[in-house]
């Protein structure tokens, strides 16, 4: 039998009205690429998306199309989020921190119509636009009065020019939610970038349980700064988030450095912000030298990587900002766990709650896991058993855009499982822990050793800046682990004080082989660290030692 409730489908655009509707003068400021802070509101915002969507079905736009930003995080990035998506056709965030051969490489494998950017990009539009194949106009997200004087690239259109020919007469038009309303590749460090292509309902419902308290704890009393860009997965859901809830929110631009995000979190009032570790050793830098301190934040949400314990510890104890360390990917929109604790675990002494809060935490609701054995058998949820994690859920991709890469998903139980490529344990709690990614697993005689843990630990050194662990071969043991570090500035730090900190704090088997000491550790596209470089690098230096 039916239910007989009202058939409504899950819509980004209903998340933009609610916003205008609910919370018209809420604000949203963004630090511009001018440098310069701009102020609006949803209603005006939504406005100016209404009048964008006329303005890219005048250019041509229709639905399913795909239309492609190379932008920070602004307002006008946000506006974009909701014409396309919300008229139906696809937004694709590009990520311009790529190199241009992907780039043409992504925007000609999507079929890219229409390709937006922030005035930061044009020589990299130059470069591409002569190569892309399918993008027939490039929309420079600025006014007249900052349109570059000279160009190379045909048909550069100008964004303000753009909305103010267009009416803002348009009604978000109502079609399946299973629709797609974004499409995100991953940054490929293996084979050719893949695209996850979200839908409206996947998005809706994500964020929904990205919303809730023990995920990212939204609310119409927070001020929400993503540091993590609107390029990468949909900035993690924010600027869906923000809309569910009526939140004030702040886009930091190409700004990024510590100076520039902690000023905008005083002037503020950021109260809740979301990032990878690399960027939060930055700003953690600025704040430490500079004696200040985070009058309003209460909470900053790490993922993306593992979050060090010591950066956690500096957080919460130092600076009484709350962390939550939360796990997702590109594939699962990207919310899978996060780390809230449960009551009985509040009441824990510090160092053990903190070695809680260091695991990636618990499935949110919508997001089924278990790991896996080599032969595909389940492991027992009991903190110690490691294996292959497996995900399922209404926001976990079925399969890659345009069918790449064939059928990603494995069968278990008759349904399909996305296998992450992440190793991990669960505990009773349901606690997942990461241990490593399958690829950077170092095996050490036939046993696992987690890069992860050994990197923690290096991070809680004082002299460490940055601590990078990757699989070096070794002619005995296959391979042991190196550890690869940044020192702090004149940190008197030598290989063998280094070594001798892992003493009580680990299996001594554990314990790095060697050390190399570097001035700076490559980070990818999404400002993670680049394992593959570093085994290319340093990866035989132990042969070399024992040979
Ligand atoms: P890419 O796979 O292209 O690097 P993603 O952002 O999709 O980009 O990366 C997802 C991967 O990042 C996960 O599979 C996992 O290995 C890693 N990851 C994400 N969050 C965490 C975390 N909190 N701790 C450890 N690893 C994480």
């Amino acid at each position: 039998m039916l239910g007989s409730m009202m058939q409504q489908p899950l819509l980004v655009s209903s998340l933009l009205k609610h916003a205008e509707r609910h919370h018209g003068s809420q604000e949203i400021v963004s630090r511009r690429v001018e440098g310069d802070i701009h102020r609006t509101t949803y209603r005006e915002l939504a406005e100016r998306a209404r009048r964008m969507a006329n303005a890219v079905a005048a250019l041509g736009l229709v639905r399913g199309q795909r239309a492609a930003t190379l932008a920070w995080n602004g307002y006008r990035h946000m506006e974009l989020y909701y014409a396309v998506s919300g008229s139906g056709a696809v937004l694709h965030t590009l990520n311009p921190r790529l190199h241009p051969d992907q780039v043409v490489w992504i925007a000609d494998h999507a079929e890219d119509q229409i390709l937006f950017f922030d005035l930061t990009f044009l020589p990299l539009i130059e470069v591409i636009a002569p190569r892309v194949t399918t993008i027939k106009a490039f929309v420079a997200m600025t006014d007249r009065a900052h349109m570059p004087a000279s160009s190379t690239v045909a048909n550069l259109l100008c964004y303000e020019d753009l909305l103010e020919a267009a009416s803002p007469d348009f009604t978000w038009p109502e079609f399946d939610e299973n629709t797609a309303s974004s499409l995100c590749y991953t940054s490929g460090t293996t084979g050719n970038p893949k695209g996850a292509l979200y839908s409206h309902r996947s998005t809706v419902l994500h964020t929904y349980a990205a919303a809730l308290p023990d995920a990212m704890d939204c609310s119409a009393r927070d001020t929400i700064l993503p540091v993590v860009p609107m390029f990468h997965v949909n900035a993690w859901g924010l600027p869906y988030v923000a809309c569910m809830v009526g939140a004030k929110l702040v886009f930091p631009g190409p700004f990024l450095d510590g100076k520039h995000l902690h000023e905008l979190f005083e002037t503020e009032g950021v109260t809740l912000s979301a990032g990878v570790p690399t960027v939060w050793q930055g700003l953690l830098a600025h704040v430490e030298a500079n004696n200040l301190t985070f009058s309003t934040m209460r909470r900053t949400v790490i993922g993306g990587a593992a979050c060090p314990p010591a950066m956690m510890r500096t957080f919460q104890e130092r600076y009484d900002v709350n962390v939550l360390h939360a796990w997702g990917m590109t594939e699962i929109s990207p919310l899978g766990t996060a780390c809230a604790l449960k009551p009985r675990q509040l009441a824990l002494p510090a160092q053990e709650r903190l070695a809680i809060q260091a695991k990636q935490g618990r499935a949110v609701f919508g997001v089924d896991m278990k790991i896996v054995d080599e032969e595909g058998q389940a492991l027992p949820h009991d903190g110690k058993a490691s294996g292959e994690l497996l995900v399922r859920g209404p926001w976990i991709i079925r399969d890659y855009f345009r069918g790449e890469g064939g059928d990603p998903l494995v069968q278990q139980d008759g349904v399909g499982w996305f296998p992450t490529g992440d190793v991990a344990t669960i505990d009773a709690d349901g606690f997942m822990q990461i241990t490593d990614r399958s690829k950077d697993v170092i095996k050490s005689g036939g046993e696992w050793i987690s890069s992860i843990e050994l990197e923690n630990i290096a991070m809680a050194h004082p002299g460490v800046a940055m601590a990078a662990c990757i699989a070096a071969q070794h002619p005995k043991w296959d391979e042991r682990p190196l550890l690869v570090v940044v020192k702090k500035p004149d940190a008197p730090l030598t290989r063998d004080e280094l070594i001798a900190f892992y003493e009580g704090r680990i299996a001594k088997w554990w314990t790095p082989d060697d050390v190399v000491f570097v001035d700076a550790i490559p980070l990818g596209a999404t400002g993670k660290v680049q394992k593959n470089k570093l085994r290319e690098q340093f990866g035989d230096l132990l042969v070399a030692v024992a040979g």
